[in-house]
């Protein structure tokens, strides 16, 4: 399989060619040249292979079709470590479970950090490992958490080789029990950097030490964010194991709800319902920041200015622009690479929208793709949180109650619709406490994360001492 830009840079590339890449050369984002086929006798064993020899042997089976310069054995190897009762706590990994009627929900917040982003970042830790090592290269990934993709990154790369994770984070700004899984961390390749300012000077730094290219490739700094293909290719496999789950036949159709923030998430599912998976809709559900919501309702992408991005109770999910969403749009074009980067090169950079309202392949994104969207607010997330604990007797967290609120719009009598569990109750207490007056449970894994040694140096928004510290470790 070769991968493509969505902005025209075809220069054929391998899996491994782009796995540790960000942005293709061209500022556009990688895809691969076709999505594989996935007919009726192969879903039907793949059915059976997910049944009896579990999650980890229906991951190699799709990531096969997409990686075909890392040898199978290996490949294979690589998807039985990352995808493990014991990391993920079940056996079915993103176990599905009976909400209300057509309602499923499907559990993808069991890893190490308890949030989806484990899914795809476990693997990514193995993956990177192991190409790091045939290369015989390093790698020292910068990045800027305010929560769930610097922990997720922490405790995929936590010991590996080849890799050190340099993760700053706004000093006393996470919640307590953010700070106390990754500050707990004690690896060695592993440095948390408590910055003495907001999420936007960390933001910053990071920029401004990646437009730094000498020391960029002298130190040869990489990042682990949403855009990169090999995140996305994981989450396509949970797709399948949800659509298993939640039907007893090849036949039968299922929709998807999807707590939606970057895109990254839901164009998993696009990726899979493109291969074949017999799904109906892909609902898009967002919070007050409902970017997204507007394109499907309107065709009007809009992207954000800071000042009017909200701080919400699904912080998760507060963006300002939808950094997969090319991918998605470069499809709905029919694949035209130069009208996706007059869109996402030109007009966004200029105008700071671009509307497709009245162009012919806008409907195709509901008629064709299956799009449909919906928003929730806070209000909405705390009924919704009530509703499902004290009449339906589970808890849980906010992302996913924006995700049951949207699902109950959209779900069609006969076709399962499963939402995507993203988060555990516990990551988001604050606001579980006010819905529902109690403290969510900590897991048994968490009990007294917040009492151990915290492993973390507090720096000041300094470009040129975080440059120091990364080469002091490298060095
Ligand atoms: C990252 C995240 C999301 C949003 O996922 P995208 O891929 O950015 O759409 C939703 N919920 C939780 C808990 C997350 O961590």
């Amino acid at each position: 399989m070769h991968y493509l830009s969505t902005r025209g840079d075809a220069t054929p590339r391998k899996f491994c060619d782009i796995l540790l890449e960000g942005l293709a050369p061209d500022g556009g984002l990688y895809m691969p040249v076709r999505y594989p086929q996935v007919d009726a006798p192969t879903l039907a064993k793949w059915r059976k292979l997910y049944a009896e020899q579990g999650y980890a042997a229906l991951a190699f089976a799709i990531l096969s079709l997409y990686i075909d310069d890392i040898p199978a054995a290996d490949l294979k190897a690589i998807c039985d470590k990352t995808y493990t009762q014991e990391v993920f706590g079940t056996q079915q990994i993103t176990p599905v479970r009976p909400l209300e009627g057509d309602l499923h929900i499907e559990g993808l917040s069991n890893g190490p950090t308890i949030a989806f982003k484990d899914m795809a970042m476990q693997l990514l830790g193995n993956l990177f490992e192991y190409e790091l090592g045939r290369r015989g290269e390093q790698l020292n990934i910068l990045g800027a958490t305010s929560g769930d993709t610097g922990s997720a990154a922490e405790y995929a790369m936590r010991g590996k080789q080849g890799v050190r994770v340099f993760m700053l984070s706004p000093h006393g700004r996470m919640s307590a029990f953010q700070q106390a899984q990754m500050f707990s961390l004690q690896d060695e390749n592993i440095h948390n950097l408590a910055v003495e300012g907001v999420f936007d000077d960390c933001q910053d730094i990071v920029k401004a030490v990646s437009n730094d290219l000498e020391f960029k490739r002298q130190y040869k700094i990489g990042t682990v964010n949403s855009i990169n293909w090999a995140r996305l290719l994981a989450q396509v496999v949970y797709y399948f194991a949800g659509y298993f789950q939640a039907t007893t036949s090849d036949a039968q159709k299922v929709s998807f709800t999807v707590p939606s923030g970057n895109f990254g998430n839901i164009c998993a599912g696009h990726v899979a319902r493109m291969m074949g998976l017999p799904v109906d809709k892909l609902v898009v559900a967002t919070n007050e920041n409902d970017v997204l919501d507007e394109f499907f309702r309107t065709g009007v992408y809009r992207v954000r200015a800071s000042a009017d991005t909200y701080e919400t109770s699904s912080p998760s999910m507060d963006i300002s622009k939808a950094s997969n969403f090319e991918r998605f749009v470069f499809d709905l074009l029919g694949r035209n690479a130069k009208r996706t980067a007059e869109l996402f090169g030109s007009d966004l950079g200029s105008k700071g929208h671009f509307d497709l309202s009245q162009d012919p392949v806008f409907p195709l994104a509901a008629s064709r793709y299956g799009f449909v969207s919906g928003k929730s607010t806070h209000a909405d997330r705390l009924d919704t949180i009530r509703d499902c604990y004290n009449r339906l007797g589970t808890m849980i967290d906010t992302h996913t109650a924006d995700g049951v609120k949207v699902a109950r719009e959209q779900v069609q009598a006969g076709v399962p619709m499963i939402v995507l569990e993203t988060a555990l109750p516990i990551k988001f207490a604050d606001t579980i406490t006010e819905a529902l007056g109690r403290k969510p449970e900590v897991p048994a894994k968490f009990a007294g994360i917040e009492d151990l040694p915290k492993r973390v140096e507090v720096v000041p928004a300094d470009t040129d001492r975080i440059k120091q510290i990364i080469s002091q470790a490298c060095a």
